[in-house]
Parts: C-alpha cells; structure tokens; sequence
C-alpha cells in the first residue's frame, strides 16, 4: 500500500465538540493503524466566522485526547489562510485553461434574481442555464473584463461546472454512486474578499499535503461531487474518501448540539470554552481521555472481537475503516458514564489519587494514605472522577446534614439502638482501622438478634448515622475506616438529634 497520510481539517470557528473530536480520532486511529501520517489542517478561510482562542482550543484539546499530531508546520501553512496567493494562482490556472471564470455580478442583482425566481417557485442556480445572461468573463468580451480588472471591480471566481457529465463517487463506508454534474452549480472557488472557498482551498491542499484518504463528516458527503469534478480539471487523482455517519442528539432527533448537551446536563466538548457552556467539557466533568476516545471510537464502528473496554492502543490495532458503518449514531451518555466507569476501575490507585486531587481540592486536606484506602473502597462505584470525593466525603468528615428522606425511616427504637451502638462502641479504645468494623457490627446483630430488633432496623440506623443519608458502601467497612471513636461520635450526634 502506498504511504497513508490523513489530515484533520478544523475550521477554527469555535470550540471543537464531540462530532469534529470523532473525526479526529477515526482519522488518528486510521493513520497509525496503517503506519501513516496524522496532520491537522487549520481551515481558515472564512474570516467572518473564525473565533479567537478557537485553534488553541483544538491542538488543546488533541493533547488532552492524546492525539499526537505528526504534521503541524512551523512556518504556518498548516492555516490556510496563509496560503492564500497559491490558491489564487490555481484560480488563474483554471481560467486560463477555460474551466473557471471570472463573476463580477453584485451580491443586490444575485438577490434580485433569487427573489425572482422564488416569485416564480424556482430555484435559482448560477449555473449552464443562467451563466450567459450573467455578468461574468464568459459573456463580456475580453476588453471588458480586463478594465473591470483593473480598476479592482469587485470580483470572484466562479468554477465552470460541466453539463450532462456523470460524475462517479466512491465511498470507504457509503460504496459507489454517480452525480448529474447539470445539478451542480457553479460554485465560487475564489470569494471577494481574495480568499478561496471551502471547496477550493480544501482540494488543493488535499493534493499537495499528498492526503491518500480524506476521512471526514457526513455533511460533506453533498459536495463530493464537485470535489471529484475538481480533481479531474486539474487532472490530479482524487484520494479515497470515507464519510462518517452522523452523531445525533439522545432521542435520535437532530445532531448532537451544545443545546442539547445543556438541557439534559452533559457536556459535548472535551474541554470548557470560556463562559459558553454551563456544563464544562468532559475534562471537567470528570471523564478520562481515554474514555471518551473508547466511547467515541462506538460512534459508528465496533470492534470485530466484541471487546467493548479498549485503551487507545488496542483501539489502533482493532480500527478497521471497512468496518465504520453508515447509519447515524445516537449520543448515549449513559454508556459513556458506563465506559468512563469501566476505565476508572482499571486504573491505579496512585494515578487515580492524583486525578481525583487534581479535580476535586478538597482531598488535598486529606492524609495520602487514607486517600488511597478510600479510593480503593468506592471505586467500583464511580462513574466521573468527580464522583470520587462525593461518594468518600463522610469518610472523613461526620455528616453535616441527614437527609430529610433518611430521617423519616427512624423510629422509637432507633434510640434504643444508637445507644446500644454507642455502648459497644465507646467501650473500645481501639481505634486501629484493622477488622474493627467487622467485630463492631457483629456485636451489635449479636444484640439485635437477642433483643428481638431487626438487623436491617439496625443497619439502617446506623448508615444514617454514619453516612447522613441511605447510601454509601458496607458498614464494616466504613468502621473500620473511620474508627471506634469517630464511629462512637456519629452514633451520638444522631441520638441527640432524635433529642
Ligand atoms: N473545514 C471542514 C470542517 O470543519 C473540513 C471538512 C473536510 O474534512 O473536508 O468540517
């Protein structure tokens, strides 16, 4: 196979959400699953639209993804909008060999005409119908168009779109198809203001950064057409392309957008933007990179094995592009908490501890090796990083408040067994962490059993006690971490609650 060279292609016109982060990977898992090039490719032609900080934001976030990028020039052509004189020379090119023209008709009398047509329930397309009764260098003789030139009359560049040619597409995921080029229009390659059009700038820089697969977003599937049409006037082999199947919002309705994200509480960018979101990105909300690449990576492709827990590296050796599917995937954050989960769990309790400090301050007040014992203890249960020092907290410090739906389970008798606990309890010294809990409890169901008390009265009590509300992991184990004396403490500020 001949050298694969993939490009992420970015427009820098906000942060990078979840649908263009896809891309990336399925491009980066591509190029190093065949030994090939990744590179990224800043599309910033349309200047109207560009964002300050937004290019940062997505090498930012590439790094976080651990996304390595292999091409990123030093000098700045990976923007595009400093190659702009190239673009325009290949403009040139094209005119001069009759397959572009020149356009200098005024946004006002293009707007005339759409109103026209739509009066007449049409379309209007700037195209073989209507090009010759437009102001273009097709209809105005040479003179004209050359002082049109020279006195820096507004123009653009128009691409002479063949008629009746039947345009073949081919694609990795989607398979053969064909396009009447009659359907096409003209379409602007080189806009007012100098600068190329998406369409333009995106083909030729797809030849001469020698790309051998342009692996990108269904919503440009409609335009590959006229890409093709452009490879073949500048007579270069087009590359392979392969257009990933949308990602839609949770109900299946619409692509996934930040709105929606907003509504139902789940970020859809890897970082937080500024003050855009309310939600942060999954950074933030406690997601690990390599979760979110594992969950990303099921958006549209499944491995062949089944295997559903993947690190980036066995995601490398397993991506098949063959393989991505076409139909459009629904966003399910519920199997990326699932995924987050699973990651979590196979990681070490010394590179958890130092997430879980980096997200959540408050365990910097808290001993390193109590830390790790209590990460150990709850992390089957976390879902986010975040979740870590929520599902811990009473660990270390006493419930300041009993939930009021915890505090309705208490009865008359859950005096009598505070009492009983606090007895067996503060009668101990012990405040080791060993086994304490398992002994602790035992007595007091010892008790229970001989006092005709049930031992889920007895359990409920006490978690209510210890944890201030209903959940939290097994009671012996909580004993044992938090002491005989603290345990003696809880029991007590609830008795005198129940006053
Ligand atoms: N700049 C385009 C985008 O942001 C790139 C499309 C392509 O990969 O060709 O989606």
């Amino acid at each position: 196979m001949s050298e694969i060279r993939v490009r992420f292609a970015p427009s820098p016109t906000g942060p990078l959400h979840i649908g263009g982060l896809r891309t990336a990977l399925f491009n980066y898992l591509f190029a190093k699953k065949n030994n090939g090039t990744f590179l990224v490719r800043i599309e910033d032609t349309d200047k109207k639209r560009e964002v300050a900080g937004a290019e940062e934001y997505i090498f930012k976030s590439l790094n976080w993804c651990g996304m390595q990028v292999d091409e990123r020039s030093s000098d700045n052509s990976h923007r595009q909008s400093s190659r702009k004189k190239l673009y325009q020379a290949k403009a040139k090119e094209l005119i001069k060999r009759g397959l572009a023209y020149y356009a200098f008709d005024s946004e006002q009398d293009l707007q005339r005409l759409r109103e026209e047509y739509h009066e007449k329930k049409e379309t209007f397309i700037y195209n073989w119908k209507t090009r010759k009764e437009l102001k273009n260098s097709l209809t105005m003789n040479k003179e004209e168009v050359a002082s049109m030139l020279a006195q820096s009359k507004p123009f653009v560049v128009r691409f002479l779109c063949p008629r009746d040619k039947k345009v073949n597409t081919n694609d990795l995921i989607r398979g053969k198809g064909s396009i009447d080029s009659s359907l096409i229009d003209d379409k602007v390659l080189i806009k007012a203001d100098g600068m190329p059009t998406y369409h333009f700038a995106n083909v030729i820089d797809d030849n001469m950064m020698r790309i051998s697969h342009v692996i990108r977003g269904e919503e440009w599937l409609p335009s590959l057409a006229l890409h093709i049409l452009l490879y073949q006037a500048f007579e270069w082999d087009p590359p392979k392309f392969a257009h990933l199947p949308l990602i839609l919002n949770p109900n299946g309705k619409g692509k996934l957008s930040k709105r929606s994200g907003d509504s139902s509480g789940f970020p859809v960018f890897p970082l937080s933007w500024a003050k855009e979101t309310k939600i942060g990105g999954f950074k933030e909300a406690g997601f690990l990179p390599e979760a979110l690449n594992n969950y990303m990576a099921s958006l549209g492709w499944a491995a062949e094995n089944g295997k559903e827990i993947m690190s980036m590296s066995e995601l490398i050796k397993t991506f098949k592009l063959e393989s991505v599917v076409s139909a459009a995937a629904n966003f399910d954050f519920g199997r990326l908490q699932w995924v987050n989960q699973k990651h979590l769990t196979q990681m070490s309790n010394d590179a958890l501890a130092e997430k879980i400090v980096e997200i959540s301050p408050e365990t910097n007040h808290v001993e390193k090796g109590r830390l790790m014992i209590a990460i150990d203890l709850v992390k089957e249960r976390a879902e986010t990083l975040l979740d870590f020092w929520r599902l811990m907290k009473y660990l270390f410090y006493a419930p300041e408040v009993f939930e009021e739906k915890a505090i309705v389970k208490l009865s008359e008798k859950s005096k009598a067994i505070l009492e009983q606990g606090e007895k067996i309890a503060c009668a101990s010294e012990n405040t080791s962490m060993l086994n304490e809990g398992e002994g602790f409890i035992d007595a007091c169901l010892g008790w229970c059993a001989e006092n005709n008390i049930k031992a889920g009265q007895l359990m409920m009590t006490f978690r209510i006690a210890f944890v201030g509300g209903l959940h939290g992991i097994d009671l012996k184990k909580i004993v044992s971490f938090i002491g005989l004396k603290e345990t003696c403490a809880r029991l007590k500020r609830l008795k005198k609650l129940l006053g």
